[in-house]
């Protein structure tokens, strides 16, 4: 009898771990798969070596210049793991609606002008993939353990439920954080940000590789639509982030402002909110 119950204890072990490396190997299957960007595997050192330090120190502008804004709206949320009182908790939801034939949603008074900006970039001639628009703060809590677990196990950390208590999972979550945003810190949880491709490119996702008219072109227009290149290349040590395909909308008038201006985001909210850090 005894014998009977280590067996099928056993068993059951086995079984649980079985099923508990299917589902870690699906959440890091599907941070590779589905995005790409700061969430999923690329290849920072691609364009982050062309950062020349001389070329991210913009001067800043004079006062009288600077729009009259209201920069509590919420449409100039600034989010980064940079400073604790600008990460999003897990309640945090905005109001959103589809983005037509995708299955990617966005802020949905924001909306039209994505809207308006992908039909510019058809009528150009491009294709348009939307690899990632609004996300959850659950789907990134997935997306994040996935990733973290997935550097665990090449450190060598046994995959069980209680592999975290390993001290080598801690290194794997730091490591974790400078390749996918930690739950909360994802600006896609605003809704107000969209990965944009001119069609689908596999991971490790590698910017010189791609398209570039589509970038140049995108670039020279997006603030028409309110929408910044959020984590340009070359702001890189200010932003923290090296993602050419990530756009951000922030308004038309805050847009052409930061573009006029060759300002990062964080250049831009720091002048209306001096108490943030980055
Ligand atoms: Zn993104």
């Amino acid at each position: 009898m005894k014998r009977n119950k280590t067996a099928w204890l056993l068993c059951m072990a086995a079984l649980c771990l079985v099923l508990y490396t299917i589902v870690v190997s699906r959440a890091s299957a599907r941070t590779d798969v589905i995005f790409g960007g700061a969430e999923g595997g690329f290849i920072r050192s691609d364009s982050a070596s062309f950062v020349d330090p001389a070329t991210y120190n913009t001067p800043e502008p004079t006062v009288d210049i600077w729009p009259a804004i209201d920069i509590t709206q919420s449409q100039y949320s600034l989010v980064t793991d940079k400073d604790p009182d600008h990460i999003l908790n897990s309640l945090w939801e905005p109001d959103i609606a589809q983005i037509p034939n995708t299955t990617e949603y966005f802020d949905i008074a924001a909306l039209p002008y994505l809207e308006a900006m992908i039909q510019d970039l058809k009528d150009n001639g491009f294709g348009v993939y939307v690899g990632s628009g609004y996300r959850t703060y659950s789907y990134q809590k997935r997306l994040f353990d996935g990733k973290a677990t997935q550097i665990a196990m090449g450190l060598g950390v046994p995959v069980e439920k209680e592999m975290y208590l390993d001290p080598r999972y801690q290194e794997a979550v730091e490591e974790a954080k400078t390749i996918t945003a930690y739950p909360g810190s994802s600006e896609h949880q605003l809704g107000l940000a969209v990965d944009l491709f001119d069609k689908v490119y596999y991971p490790p996702l590698s910017y010189s590789t791609m398209n570039q008219k589509f970038f140049d072109y995108l670039d020279s227009i997006c603030y028409k639509y309110g929408f910044i290149k959020r984590y340009p290349t070359r702001k890189l040590l200010l932003t923290g982030w090296d993602e050419p395909w990530h756009y951000r909308y922030v308004g038309v008038e805050a847009a052409t402002f930061i573009t006029e201006q060759n300002l990062c985001y964080e250049e831009f909210y720091k002048h209306y909110n001096p108490d943030f850090n980055y």
